[in-house]
C-alpha cells in the first residue's frame, strides 16, 4: 500500500471517529531505542518475567530497532491519568488498552496490513498474568508497550512535545503513550 495524504486523511477519521485527538503523526526514525530501557526492565522493575508481553517476552533490542525500522509511517498518542490509589492504574490501563486493541484491528482493515499497536502500559488484561507467551489467557490481544520493545519514550515523545516527567508520588499526574506503527 502507498502512503499519501489521503491515506492518512482516512486513518484520521478513523481515530477522530474513536475519540482520539490527542495523538501526532511520527517519522519512525525518530523512534528511539536503547538498551538503558531494557536494563531498567530487567533490574528494577517488578514485571520483568512475569509479564507475558514483557521481557523476557519481547524481542532483542537490536531485533526491536530492525521492526522500527521497517516502518515509514507511526502515530504517538497520549494518554492522561491521575490515580488515587496505586492499584487502581491496573483497571485504567487495562480499558485503554482494550480500545486500542480495536483501533489497531480498524487501521489493519483500512488496508495498513503491517498495523502493530504497542500499549499505553503493560497489558493489565489479567489480574493474574501467565507470564509467558506460550500460555497468555488472550493472546490474539496481548502486546507491548513501548518500553518492552526498548523504546526511550522520555526522549522520543519530548522531539514532539508532549509532555512527560519523572513522577515522585502516585498522585502526581501521568502522561502515558502507546504507539502505533502504521506502515
Ligand atoms: S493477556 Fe493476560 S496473560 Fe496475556 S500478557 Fe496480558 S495480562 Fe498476561
Amino acid at each position: 500500500m502507498s502512503f499519501d495524504a489521503e491515506k492518512k486523511a482516512t486513518l484520521d477519521n478513523i481515530f477522530h471517529t474513536q475519540g482520539y485527538t490527542d495523538y501526532k503523526w511520527v517519522d519512525p526514525k525518530q523512534i528511539v531505542v536503547a538498551q538503558w530501557v531494557r536494563m531498567k526492565c530487567m533490574f528494577g522493575c517488578g514485571e520483568y518475567g512475569r509479564g507475558g508481553a514483557c521481557p523476557p517476552n519481547t524481542p532483542s533490542v537490536a531485533e526491536c530497532e530492525r521492526f522500527f525500522n521497517e516502518y515509514t509511517q507511526a502515530v504517538i498518542l497520549h494518554f492522561e491519568g491521575r490515580m488515587d490509589k496505586p492499584e487502581d492504574r491496573h483497571a485504567w490501563s487495562a480499558k485503554i488498552n482494550a480500545r486500542l486493541i480495536k483501533l489497531e484491528r480498524e487501521i489493519f482493515l483500512a488496508g495498513c496490513e503491517r498495523a502493530f499497536l504497542l500499549f499505553m502500559d503493560s497489558c493489565c488484561f489479567c489480574k493474574e498474568c501467565s507470564g509467558d507467551r506460550r500460555t497468555c489467557n488472550t493472546p490474539r490481544m496481548a502486546r507491548p508497550a513501548p518500553e518492552a520493545m526498548a523504546v526511550d519514550v522520555y526522549s522520543t515523545v519530548r522531539q514532539f512535545d508532549f509532555p512527560i516527567a519523572v513522577r515522585t508520588a502516585y498522585d502526581q499526574k501521568m502522561d502515558r503513550y502507546a504507539f502505533l506503527m502504521v506502515h
